[in-house]
């Protein structure tokens, strides 16, 4: 008999909609109360204690609820506090099943209050602990491309800021909109997030029918490097400069090699041919990087690539590079003539990319993965790497993630008339 005002664990109510209740013994032991030992010889014999959270119920047993919540305290010991949101929830859960057993009625004030205690302890660890384990960056185009790379240089800093690992996931595919999708329907915890560019969260938008709403589904959290393209070639073509290049294209049919239908390479290649009358034959590949790879072996013949993918291959005099498209010319490469000196003028392609999370992700998250991001684009190693290779940083002042979804709004408002008006979806 248990005295007035004192509690006992109830079956939280579990028990009363799946049965009669069952001796307090087995109760515990379901519970996870019991000594490791008697654990063992008690009839949840199926519970290994050395199971992890998230490894899926092993517990053999009518009530579901308490399978999830059957962790032995050695485990949580174990956890070492790694885990806050389940020791609360456990704390809360535990509380709340309690019951005044003078009145019989379950503690609800008290209970509530337990839970908003542990809600706001959670919050509060939460915010202070984020990460707690290893970040994936989905980067939407194959590995070795220009995408990859600013993502791999950001990632490198990042990492070290956040002090945990990054893994980079090429999940490539129709433009890069299957790596965007994966990211957007991933968990919005700060765990998963979404490298991409101009293309991808801009121009896919009208491309695409997309099974997601680039800029509803996703939380901007910072911009990154911008690129602008090299107009290249194979070494065997018959062209000196951008012009002669123009009447090559004309007499054939010219194989252009590009990261996927949409994607920023396919874009340049198609303003190329309505600016200049050139024919051209889009051939689609995961990314530039194995495009590249078919440019140097002779297999296409063109490609409106980022700097940062087919600088490192002019330099070797693996390909020709004809023009930049850009106002300037590269820093990193004087010798290349901008498209304005090279007889096209203004025909600027600028590729910039950013870094989004799943929509719904939590404020501080997104707050500390831009001070992170922001750390890591005035890491010197980061510059030096990126700016080599063609890249420009963004202005400190357009730092912020509200700037990103600003950019994000702009760039669609005045790229999908275009997109939509020169009819170049899905061949
Ligand atoms: N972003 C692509 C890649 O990383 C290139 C492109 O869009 O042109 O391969």
């Amino acid at each position: 008999m248990n005295r007035p005002g004192s509690f006992q664990y109830s079956d939280c109510g579990a028990g009363r909609m799946y049965g009669s209740p069952r001796p307090r013994k087995e109760r515990d032991a379901d519970l996870g109360f019991k000594s490791l030992n008697s654990l063992r010889h008690s009839r949840s014999r199926q519970v290994e204690p050395t199971r992890g959270l998230g490894q899926g119920p092993t517990l053999d047993h009518r009530h579901k609820r308490f399978e999830e919540a059957c962790i032995h305290p050695k485990k949580i010991y174990l956890l070492k506090i790694q885990n806050p949101i389940f020791i609360c929830c456990l704390a809360t859960y535990g509380y709340g099943c309690k019951r005044d057993v003078a009145s019989g009625e379950p503690t609800m004030r008290k209970s509530l209050a337990a839970a908003m205690i542990a809600i706001s302890l959670c919050s509060s660890a939460i915010a202070a602990e984020y990460p707690v384990h290893g970040i994936t960056f989905i980067v939407p185009f194959a590995a070795g491309g220009p995408t990859d790379t600013v993502a791999r240089a950001i990632a490198g800093s990042m990492s070290k800021s956040l002090n945990q690992p990054i893994i980079i996931e090429n999940v490539a595919g129709a433009g890069g909109s299957v790596g965007v999708g994966r990211a957007v329907h991933a968990s919005p915890d700060g765990y998963t997030l979404s490298v991409g560019n101009w293309s991808t969260h801009v121009i896919n938008g009208a491309m695409y029918t997309l099974r997601y709403d680039l800029l509803n589904d996703l939380e901007p959290i910072a911009r990154l490097p911008s690129a602008h393209q090299l107009i290249v070639a194979r070494k065997g073509v018959a062209a000196n400069t951008l012009s002669e290049l123009v009447a090559w294209m004309k007499g054939r049919t010219t194989l252009v090699g590009t990261a996927g239908v949409g994607s920023a390479s396919h874009i340049g290649a198609v303003l190329f041919q309505s600016e200049t009358g050139a024919r051209i034959t889009p051939v689609h590949y995961r990314g530039t990087a194995p495009a590249m790879i078919d440019l140097i072996g002779g297999q296409i013949d063109v490609m409106f690539d980022q700097a940062a993918n087919s600088l490192p291959q002019v330099r070797d005099g693996a390909i020709k590079a004809y023009a930049v498209t850009s106002a300037a010319r590269l820093q990193t490469a004087p010798d290349i003539p901008t498209v304005d000196e090279a007889g096209l003028p203004h025909f600027y392609v600028e590729v910039w990319h950013g870094l989004w999370a799943p929509k719904g992700t939590p404020p501080h998250v997104v707050a500390k993965l831009n001070a992170a991001a922001s750390e890591a684009l005035g890491d010197p190693l980061v510059r030096d790497r990126l700016t080599v290779l063609g890249l420009s940083f963004p202005d400190p002042a357009d730092g912020s993630p509200a700037a990103l979804g600003a950019l994000q709004k702009s760039e669609i408002a005045k790229w999908w008339p275009i997109v939509k008006s020169a009819d170049i979806k899905g061949e």
